[in-house]
């Protein structure tokens, strides 16, 4: 794997980052409104304040108490005031200051003239200037005019005058540019800080359980992971306990594994070997009995490399599946023909009718040998295997019965397990590899067939399992037209 050559950002990095950008989005946005933006607004709220005052005079134009109205929104709203007719003639006027004002400054004839202009252009106008009175500081401020000409319900004439002064923004400008200034210092040393603590807090399980996680790779399947932190950090711990739970028991079945096959070799391979030597050193027990222990002990080597083989194959699962329908009845009775030479022992196989299954043939005649040498190699005084095939619910059972010795009931689910045997010290003739009813289960489990085994010690053990029924070829699945 090629190595990048940067180093990537560390957890407490990353997060400064992203507060960092964080903080300079929000500075942007404040300086954009508070600063680039502040005087259209400014100019926007103060234009409506203008124009919702005007209506407001507008309505109370028949009003006995017009004139004490106007006074009162002028003093509420700072908003100069001036009512007049079409012939310039006030009715109404009021500043909000004693400062000098357009309103107060018109004649009448102007004001006659500014009605006559405004109710030709469509009844309203609305113009910003510069004040034409100059400060005591020798500035001039900006104001808002705004005329409005209305017909009152009793066909009065009437205009309506407002001036505001716009107030110069520069000073706020500057005091929130101070504003904005210490806000960004005080935002940028909080994210550092909290940058800080959410990485700790986030970092450290990570580096306990980065640690944990080299001890496993080493090869300490006993290591376990400390479950704090946040919940992703915690599910992380669990599946790493989860993955070294279950590498320490296939190291476990390994180890067992290695012990059980180099003892189960090393046996065969010193009966050999004692043999041949014996046979070349003695010429008197180069016999046909003592040739035939060879080739007994080979055959046993060929048998159990032959198990271990399949067993690998089956567990890795590279041998697929190959299902056909197939006459199970006829296939075990083929089985039951090749014992025909054990003359000693009998195979009772109980049936009704023939029956057919969609299964892999060969793997299925694995498991009935696999049952039936058991029963062999266990069987009792009487040394009769029964077999048994009933129907029900669409399926098959095949059964297996000996009258041996039995299993007892705590080891039940051990010996479906590789290389479990229940007696250990039994006697080598019926010694087995132990991977039998593994390669049993396994057969069974890729079938999606159930199997079990009942048994009573000192009385025999039935084992069996199931298969689901398939039409047989016979059976046509088509209705005939009568
Ligand atoms: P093995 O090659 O040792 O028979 P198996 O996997 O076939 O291995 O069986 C595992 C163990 O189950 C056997 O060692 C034996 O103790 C027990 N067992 C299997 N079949 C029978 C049986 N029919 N009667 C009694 N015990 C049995």
């Amino acid at each position: 794997m090629k190595k990048s050559r940067r180093r990537p950002l560390g957890i407490w990095a990353q997060i400064l980052v992203g507060f960092g950008i964080f903080i300079v989005v929000v500075w942007a946005l404040l300086w954009l409104f508070q600063i680039v933006l502040l005087e259209p607004f400014y100019r926007t709220v103060k234009t409506a304040e203008v124009k919702s005052t005007a209506e407001a005079v507008e309505h109370r134009l028949e009003d006995e108490s017009l004139d004490e109205e106007v006074r009162q929104l002028c003093y509420n709203t700072g908003i100069n005031i001036l009512v007049t007719d079409e012939l310039g003639r006030t009715y109404s006027g009021w500043r909000a200051s004693q400062k000098e004002s357009l309103l107060n400054n018109m004649t009448r004839l102007s004001l006659a003239e500014l009605f006559n202009d405004v109710n030709l252009d469509g009844g309203q106008r609305l113009a910003v200037y510069r004040s034409p009175f100059v400060n005591q500081d020798g500035s001039q401020n900006q104001v808002i005019l705004y005329v409005r000409i209305s017909r009152t319900p009793s066909g009065l004439n009437r205009m309506v005058l407002l001036e505001s002064e716009i107030t110069p923004v520069d000073s706020i400008r500057e005091t929130l540019l101070v504003q904005v200034g210490v806000l960004t210092v005080v935002m940028a040393l909080l994210g550092t800080g909290l940058a800080l603590l959410i990485a700790r807090k986030i970092s450290r399980p990570i580096a306990a359980i980065n640690e944990g996680a080299k001890e496993l790779a080493r090869g300490d399947y006993a290591i376990r992971f400390g479950e704090h932190g946040a919940r992703e950090v915690r599910e992380l711990a669990q599946t790493l306990n989860y993955a070294a739970g279950e590498l320490s028991k296939v190291e476990g079945l390994r180890r067992d594994l290695l012990a059980n096959v180099s003892h189960d070799l090393r046996t065969p391979l010193t009966m050999i070997k004692g043999y041949g030597e014996v046979m070349r050193d003695l010429p008197g027990e180069n016999t046909p009995e003592n040739v035939q222990i060879i080739i007994d002990e080979a055959e046993r080597l060929t048998s159990l490399v032959n198990d271990l083989l399949d067993l690998s194959k089956l567990e890795s699962g590279v041998v697929p599946l190959e299902k056909a329908s197939f006459n199970l009845t006829e296939s075990i009775r083929l089985i039951l023909h090749r014992y025909d030479k054990l003359a000693d022992y009998s195979f009772p196989f109980a049936y009704e009718e023939d029956v057919w299954v969609n299964a892999d043939e060969l793997k299925i005649s694995q498991v009935v040998y696999n049952l039936v040498n058991n029963a062999i190699t266990y069987s009792g005084a009487d040394k009769t295997i029964t077999l048994r095939q009933t129907l029900r619910e669409g399926k098959v059972r095949v059964s297996v019965t000996d009258t041996g010795e039995g299993i007892p009931p705590d080891k039940l689910q051990d010996i479906w397990e590789r290389y479990y045997k229940v007696d250990k010290e039994h006697k080598r003739a019926q010694m087995g590899s132990g991977l039998g009813l593994s390669i049993v289960k396994n057969i069974l489990d890729m079938h999606g067939g159930a199997y079990g085994v009942e048994s009573q010690l000192g009385q025999g053990s039935t084992f069996w399992f199931e298969l689901p029924l398939s039409p047989s070829p016979g059976e046509d699945s088509l209705t005939p037209v009568k």
